[in-house]
């Protein structure tokens, strides 16, 4: 009760403190925005395309990239321009980053939001795909970070990094990707900090989402959790106001904090036995 009831309090808290959204910001705004093909990415392309912002958006499917382009045109978009790209490449994160600096003259945001498919199972050994995903999760964001890092510091630029519940609390049949997202909060953790120190001007937001209810997510824990999954729209727009207004953290929803110090304060109250269903513990 002790810890709901000052969840409450700092969430109130914040809630009061937080920098106000300014919309017209973002018309005009520079974007790139990565895994934009389809789900969350899709959504936030859709949303800066509404506020009259110039975007650039890859994934590895041209076609359907193409579609999305068009669609954010209609919407409203100033650009809207596209590249299609496999992170787990060495070459294709920093030619997407070059794509955008020389077709939009610099950025504004830079998103990223991609990650690879990865399977919904047991940990059986598979070293190569953790090392694949470690490559598209992780490495290709390191990498898309510092390629932009000396544009956003001219245009008091941000930095937003799509992250999961998974890198605060990992579950069972998603090792790979839990561990992906676990380095993806300790590397920009780290940097938020050091950009702090240099007095940078580039902003660092890491978002940390629950279940959301795009079409993979679902696809895979069906059948596995009663966990509400929350809508892809909403959260996409949450991620853009994160990044507008500068804030180093979105988490929704925002009661699993508690369930996290729970876990840090008393961890044997959270060990897994060969007991434990699977049904309710799953988090995303
Ligand atoms: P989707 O699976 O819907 O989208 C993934 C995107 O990444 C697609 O556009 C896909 O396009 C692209 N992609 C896949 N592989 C590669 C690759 N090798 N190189 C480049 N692009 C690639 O994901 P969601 O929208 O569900 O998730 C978006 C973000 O939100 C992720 O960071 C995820 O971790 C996070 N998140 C999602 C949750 C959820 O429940 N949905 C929960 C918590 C966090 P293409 O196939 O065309 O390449």
């Amino acid at each position: 009760k002790i810890l709901l009831s000052a969840a409450c309090v700092a969430f109130l808290a914040a809630r009061w403190t937080a920098p106000r959204f300014d919309a017209e910001s973002l018309r005009g705004a520079r974007v790139l925005v990565t895994g934009a093909s389809t789900g969350i990415g899709e959504q936030m392309a859709y949303h800066y395309a509404r506020f009259g912002a110039q975007v650039v958006i890859t994934a590895r499917r041209d076609k359907v990239l193409q579609k999305v382009a068009e669609e954010c045109l209609r919407l409203g978009a100033q650009k809207a321009l596209y590249v299609a790209a496999d992170m787990a490449s060495e070459s294709d994160p920093d030619t997407v980053v070059d794509f955008a600096l020389e077709h939009l003259g610099g950025l504004d945001y830079l998103v990223l939001n991609h990650i690879g498919p990865s399977p919904f199972s047991m940990w059986e050994g598979d070293v190569e795909h953790t090392r694949w995903l470690m490559k598209v999760n992780f490495l290709s964001y390191v990498q898309m970070a510092w390629r932009s890092l000396a544009s956003l510091e001219q245009s008091k630029g941000s930095l937003v990094i799509v992250s999961s519940l998974l890198a605060k609390m990992p579950s069972p049949f998603v090792a790979p990707y839990a561990s992906t997202k676990h380095a993806l909060n300790g590397f920009f953790g780290s940097l938020y900090h050091e950009l702090a120190m240099k007095k940078s001007n580039v902003s660092v937001s890491i978002c940390t989402l629950g279940l959301i209810d795009t079409e993979s997510a679902m696809d895979k824990v069906r059948g596995y959790t009663d966990v509400p999954a929350y809508p892809a729209p909403e959260r996409a727009f949450d991620i853009i106001v994160t990044g507008a207004t500068r804030k180093p953290e979105l988490f929704y929803p925002w009661f699993p904090r508690a369930l996290i110090l729970n876990k840090e304060w008393f961890p044997s109250s959270q060990t897994t036995s060969s007991k434990t269903p699977t049904t309710t513990r799953l988090e995303f």
